[in-house]
């Protein structure tokens, strides 16, 4: 049993910064003066709108959200989105591209094939080396509905920074999972058509998925005829403060305490944090003498997922793992397909969890040489 919180390096749910979760305990019994929990909270009652306003906001506010795209939250996990996508973004067509770049954008092809004719953009890169094919490989059909990606391969560790968008045809809605990026970096809102997350990276804890649409896509005369009423977004939008039914409250809450400190800061210095943080790690793992490993190509390592092998194999790769839950870290072991080690670091991670990391990687490494 652990008497002290530790560095929890989980690829979410994760870490919530600390101040959040001392608010929530100091909340929890009568949240501000109703003599409720927020979890008693009716959801369509005054406090509780209070908070989903607060939510939608504050992500307008910390993401520089413009006013030609509109803020939806949704209560289901990310995985929902694989085929509420399709569902509410053919746009009457037959085919949308996928471009696949690991695990997840590979995951929602399934899902998606049910509804369309998929485009695989290109063709996935060869192992072990973890990269993104090049663009004069890739044929976006013209006649898809949409461009859908994943900007950060949480598993594969691949982050795809900017996306190419000379290869978008002319009027094509760029759909993209930001599950593990969504507020850890500035971006251009205005060059997507939707975007989504769940919020249990950067933002707080399972239940919620926030997703930022272009109000010209909400079309309620294409959405397909099979969508549940609970994912049917252009019916969300019209419902009563868009509240089409019961939200995940808590979770809802604990975004909304998420966004107020990371509001306070702002996007730009997560931005920041997150390069310092992840080039911390990698230039150790590069000057290590090939001890530890990256397999990711340089050019798309993703600042929020650090996959890294050791060397010598699985055997002290678990003795790795073992000896960093005794010393106080979660979390750290590698994707069911990928193995090895993954340190995932979003917003709430302190710099001094990646420096303890490394102190505890450098011990490791002179003992098991
Ligand atoms: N997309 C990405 C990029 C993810 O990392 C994950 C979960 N790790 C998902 C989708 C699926 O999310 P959920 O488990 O919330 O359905």
């Amino acid at each position: 049993m652990k008497s002290e919180r530790i560095w929890n390096f989980s690829s979410g749910p994760t870490c919530i910064p600390l101040p959040v979760l001392k608010k929530a305990q100091a909340d929890l019994l009568n949240y501000k003066g109703t003599g409720m929990s927020v979890l008693e909270l009716s959801h369509r009652g005054k406090p509780f709108k209070e908070i989903w306003n607060n939510v939608r906001e504050g992500f307008k506010k910390y993401l520089n959200i413009p006013e030609t795209h509109k803020v939806m939250l949704i209560q289901d996990d990310a995985s929902m989105q694989f085929a509420a996508i399709p569902m509410n973004f053919l746009a009457g067509k037959s085919v949308a591209n996928y471009l696949i770049t690991g695990h997840w954008s590979e995951a929602c092809i399934e899902d998606a094939e049910v509804y369309c004719k998929v485009n695989k953009v290109c063709p996935s890169p060869p192992k072990p080396i973890c990269s993104i094919t090049p663009l004069e490989k890739w044929h976006v059909d013209p006649k898809g509905a949409y461009l859908h990606y994943c900007s950060n391969e949480t598993g594969d560790g691949i982050m795809l920074y900017d996306f190419p968008y000379e290869v978008l045809p002319e009027n094509m809605p760029l759909i993209c999972d930001m599950s593990s990026d969504l507020g850890s970096r500035q971006i251009d809102i205005s060059k997507f058509g939707v975007i989504y997350a769940g919020v249990q990276k950067n933002f707080g804890c399972p239940g919620v998925t926030v997703l930022i649409i272009r109000k010209d896509l909400l079309d309620k005369s294409t959405v397909l005829p099979i969508t549940p009423s609970a994912y049917n977004y252009p019916l969300i939008q019209e419902s009563d403060n868009e509240m089409y039914n019961t939200p995940v409250t808590w979770s809802c809450y604990i975004t909304e305490l998420c966004l107020d400190y990371m509001n306070e800061q702002g996007i730009k210095y997560y931005e920041n944090l997150s390069i310092e943080r992840s080039k911390l790690l990698y230039d150790f793992i590069d000057n290590s003498q090939g001890y530890y490993i990256s397999r990711v190509d340089p050019k798309f390592r993703s600042r929020n997922n650090v996959i890294f092998h050791l060397s010598k194999g699985e055997e002290i790769t678990k003795k790795f793992i073992e000896e960093s839950e005794l010393e106080g870290f979660s979390g750290l072991q590698g994707f069911k397909t990928i193995g090895g080690i993954r340190a995932s670091i979003y917003n709430a991670m302190p710099i001094e969890g990646v420096h303890k990391l490394i102190e505890f990687m450098k011990k490791f490494m002179n003992e098991n040489k």
